[in-house]
């Protein structure tokens, strides 16, 4: 047997909570850390609706990072969901990393998550995020201000950038250590477990929220219709066999798809372009995308619809 096919005895392997208010940087991380896009971002917050998890896989270690909406106050129906299936993730890890944003001051929402953390009893890693944007000069005050933030807790603190990668290596080190031995869970080469459709959906959510502005974000679902792989031209030896996506994006209001339209379609343009550059990235190959639009009063308070667009209620 070689050493592939059994991992050594000291193999660490278990599942990672990833925990912090919207906007830290938490689906940013997660892609840093498994070096591939999995987990949507930008500087919209509620980004992620889908609870993911991402798989990263080291010579010694595999950790399953559960990436989850940012705990916040709920406002509707599909925030509750999103503060539902963030809170019942804690309940299923082996750790909570929690994910501060160190280029603000600490405010009342770090310490709404900190104290509901130390009700449970789970080891918790403390990662100060966005350390770049945080002056040298700073550092000092700004460490010391979140080490009295969390002045009634024994968790370990570290600092990094999960945009350029600092101080990630020392912060996953330190979080295997705190895994229970046990092989691998999933393939190697696997780096989400979240099925290709939703993956792709969510390159095209991330289009629009990156493009349109405050009336659009909240309200914006994206469905997988169709996806395909088209044969090679039997005709051009050259030709490469491509995916066709046909995707529709779901809003609540008439006057919302005439902004994600845009004049002469341009919107639809910029974003159907940014989003098959990104399937392309993703996929490795050749995309053809292409993109409808389609108005559904009030989808986010029917439970039918949210099981469509694959918000389960779980
Ligand atoms: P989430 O809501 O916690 O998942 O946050 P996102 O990962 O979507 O990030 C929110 C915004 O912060 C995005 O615009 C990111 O590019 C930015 N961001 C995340 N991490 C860092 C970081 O370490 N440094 C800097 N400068 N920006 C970051
Ligand atoms: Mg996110």
């Amino acid at each position: 047997m070689t050493c592939l096919e059994s991992p050594s005895q000291n193999h660490r392997s278990g599942f990672v909570a990833l925990i912090g208010r919207p906007n830290v940087g938490k689906s940013t991380l997660v892609n840093q850390l498994v070096g591939e896009k999995v987990a949507i971002t930008s500087p919209v917050a509620q980004t992620t609706r889908n609870r993911l998890r991402a798989i990263l896989t080291t010579p010694i270690a595999q950790l399953v990072i559960v990436d989850t909406p940012g705990i916040h106050k709920p406002h509707h129906l599909l925030g509750e969901r999103l503060v539902k299936s963030a809170r019942s993730a804690i309940g299923e890890v082996d750790l909570v990393l929690l994910l501060l944003d160190a280029s603000e001051e600490p405010g009342g929402g770090d310490s709404f998550i900190v104290n509901l953390l130390q009700k449970q009893k789970i080891p918790v890693i403390v990662a100060l995020n966005k350390w770049d944007l945080v002056l040298e000069k700073q550092r000092n005050s700004i460490f010391s201000e979140y080490k009295n933030l969390l002045s009634e807790t024994i968790w370990p603190v570290f600092s990094c950038s999960a945009a350029n990668g600092d101080g990630c290596e020392q912060l996953i080190k330190r979080v295997i250590d705190y895994m229970p031995l046990g092989p691998q869970l999933y393939p190697p080469e696997m780096v989400s477990d979240q099925p290709e459709k939703i993956l792709l959906a969510e390159l095209i959510r991330e289009q629009v929220l990156l493009h349109t502005r405050e009336e659009i974000p909240h309200s914006v679902a994206v469905k997988i219709d169709r996806l395909e792989e088209m044969p090679r031209s039997s005709r051009r030896k050259d030709s490469q066999g491509c995916i066709a996506v046909l995707a529709t994006i779901l809003v609540e209001r008439k006057s919302q798809k005439g902004i994600l339209i845009g004049r002469g379609g341009s919107m639809m343009k910029t974003i159907g372009k940014g989003a098959r550059a990104q399937m392309q990235n993703l996929i490795n190959g050749p995309v053809y995308l292409e993109l409808f639009v389609k108005v559904a009063p009030d989808w986010r308070m029917k439970p039918s619809r949210l099981a469509e667009f694959g918000y389960a209620d779980s």
